[in-house]
């Protein structure tokens, strides 16, 4: 038997054969040698393979809109190039290789000169070659329907295994929602990463940060997954299967009795403190979806949807009808609650193809979020004029994320204004009131929030980033995951810093980061003077269960106590301590 530890990012627990997710399993190209006699036959192949994916891109265009279209155009136009084409015919003949093979290298080769040229229009192109001949590749392949590498993993895992992987990206874990899986292992990531969230927010159990464990494992092991603590047990005794085993039954009873309304149903209850003051419980969501369980959950509105979602699902961006039908579904649903929406935030870990290109040294310190909407002005206008069209069917209020500075915001308010002033123009109702507001969670941005304050509606602070730019620690990465902390003295004076500028101007500050879903966190919160907090739908019963047993004046001293300390450790110790005193 062997204990490996890791972070838990989603809790519960599986036993499980594992599928381990090697990128060479969606990579592999085979090559082998052919004769002269198979070179007509290997051309052949390849010419069927670019019939197929042109037919299929003449489907894909007839239902997409104009931008999706081009895009398509050119695609074709790709797999018609004069020199590109003949040329595989060239290569088959002088080295003499199955056509994948040929392919492959021809697709690297033209893709490392277009990158190499330093020219982001060219280096762009190198994305669209790979997409256009990656469908000929898929149809060599499989002679079966194109798939993307976009959503190319849920083919490969089947369900009821645990998935162990080095990393995933945050547009692999979205195939994940119904591919079945019993549970998630990285190598690689934190407990506040993307893929984390969304395994919270599916009820997946999940640990990170186990690093070498791919080279422990191999496919159809049964291995036991403890995502409560953190935990992998490879080659388990027989009563530790059996231990694990009833526990996972355990919960899993629990929780469809919980989904399914057959277990016992409690009533959601006010999240009211004991000396009556009301918090305000909201949901974050990833997917239009979603809101069903956050609303089951007793959210009361959805205090974070992360649009960014709808854009990275597929490989062309979604237009402004598309978009809008999402937004106004959303916000239907919520019968009157909020619905704070917030623009893209692409970049970093949820890169879009044209970020992806540019191979930043640190993406996360880079073009993401408000300042690539910035630079991509109609795009940007598209989601905003989708945003006001859908704020006519209920409470939408629009965030924008990683604002840093105050030239960002005002360039942000006037193009807002200029689709305002288009929409009046073009007579297209929306809400005239729609609230306008900001992420906190640059530490610039914390600073200055009472500047910040004067200008927005609301603030809601992102903690997993905050902390990720505070303490100068990557939030993906478990070798510092030990600093990766909401507890730190100077995250929580930034955030102190916010409520109290929030409170002077008379701006609603919430909190959507994943500190908001720690019920310890929230306990401490309150006493900071904060009343609104989203998190993943499944933290909410905790998060009003302690609410409900404490008062704001308790919360004020511990506070004031918490902010005395210089350690988070002390002020973890402090807050567990308070807590058990309830249990
Ligand atoms: C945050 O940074 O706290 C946040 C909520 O945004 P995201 O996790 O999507 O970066
Ligand atoms: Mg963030």
């Amino acid at each position: 038997m062997r204990k490996l530890e890791g972070l838990s990012a989603s809790p519960g627990i599986a036993v499980a054969p594992v599928f381990c997710f090697r990128e060479e399993k969606t990579a592999a190209i085979p090559k082998y040698r052919i004769d002269s006699a198979d070179i007509e036959t290997q051309w052949k192949r390849f010419q069927t393979a670019l019939e197929q994916s042109r037919e299929e891109i003449l489907l894909l265009k007839d239902d997409r809109n104009k931008f999706q279209s081009e895009i398509l155009e050119a695609h074709l136009m790709m797999l018609s190039d004069p020199e590109f084409i003949p040329q595989i015919h060239a290569d088959l003949k002088s080295k003499k290789l199955n056509v994948e093979n040929i392919l492959k290298n021809k697709i690297d080769e033209t893709t490392a000169v277009l990158r190499a040229s330093g020219d982001t229009y060219l280096a762009e192109r190198a994305v669209d070659i790979e997409d256009a001949f990656g469908r000929v590749m898929n149809h060599l392949l499989q002679d079966g329907t194109a798939k993307t590498a976009v959503d190319s993993i849920d083919r490969f895992v089947p369900p009821g295994t645990i998935l162990a992987a080095k990393n995933l990206k945050p547009s692999e874990a979205l195939a994940l929602k119904d591919a079945e899986i019993a549970g998630i292992l990285l190598e690689e990531g934190g407990a506040t990463s993307h893929v984390a969230i969304l395994a919270r927010t599916w009820r997946i159990p999940a640990v990170m940060g186990l690093r070498g464990i791919l080279g422990l494992l191999s496919d159809g092991m049964e291995i036991v997954l403890d995502a409560d603590d953190g935990l992998v047990i490879i080659d388990p005794p027989a009563d530790v299967l059996s231990f694990y085993r009833s526990r996972s039954d355990a919960k899993r009873k629990k929780d469809t009795g919980e989904k399914t309304g057959s277990g016992p149903k409690r009533k959601k209850l006010p999240a009211v403190t004991t000396d009556g003051a009301a918090i305000s419980l909201r949901a974050n969501i990833a997917l239009a979806d979603e809101v069903r369980d956050a609303k089951e959950k007793g959210a009361e509105g959805v205090g974070l949807f992360r649009s960014e979602y709808l854009f990275l699902g597929s490989d062309v961006l979604p237009d402004e009808e598309t978009q809008f039908a999402v937004y106004r579904e959303v916000v239907k649903n919520l019968d009157g609650y909020p619905a704070v929406i917030r623009t893209l935030d692409a970049g970093a870990d949820k890169m879009l193809h044209e970020q992806a290109v540019l191979e930043e040294k640190n993406p996360l310190l880079g073009w993401r979020a408000i300042r690539y909407s910035i630079d991509h002005r109609d795009m940007f206008s598209a989601q905003l004029r989708a945003l006001l069209r859908a704020s006519n069917y209920g409470d939408l209020r629009i965030m924008f994320p990683m604002i840093s500075n105050m030239e960002e915001l005002d360039i942000v308010l006037e193009i807002f204004e200029d689709v305002k002033a288009s929409c009046v123009k073009n007579r297209i109702p929306f809400n005239k009131n729609v609230k306008t507001g900001i992420m906190i969670e640059v530490p610039s941005a914390a600073t200055c929030a009472d500047l910040f304050a004067k200008k927005v509606d609301f603030m809601s602070i992102g903690t997993n980033d905050l902390i990720q730019y505070t303490m100068a620690v990557d939030r993906e990465n478990p070798k510092v995951a030990y600093l990766y902390d909401y507890y730190n003295p100077a995250v929580l004076r930034l955030i102190k810093r916010t409520i109290t500028a929030g409170k002077r101007s008379g701006v609603e500050v919430s909190m959507c980061g994943e500190m908001a879903g720690d019920p310890g966190a929230v306990f401490l919160l309150i006493g900071m003077g904060l009343r609104t907090f989203s998190m993943a739908p499944v933290f909410i019963s905790a998060v009003r269960d302690l609410i409900r047993k404490v008062s704001v004046e308790e919360a004020a001293e511990l506070a004031e106590a918490a902010m005395e300390m210089s350690a988070a450790r002390e002020i973890k110790k402090l807050i567990q301590g308070k807590i058990k005193s309830y249990e």
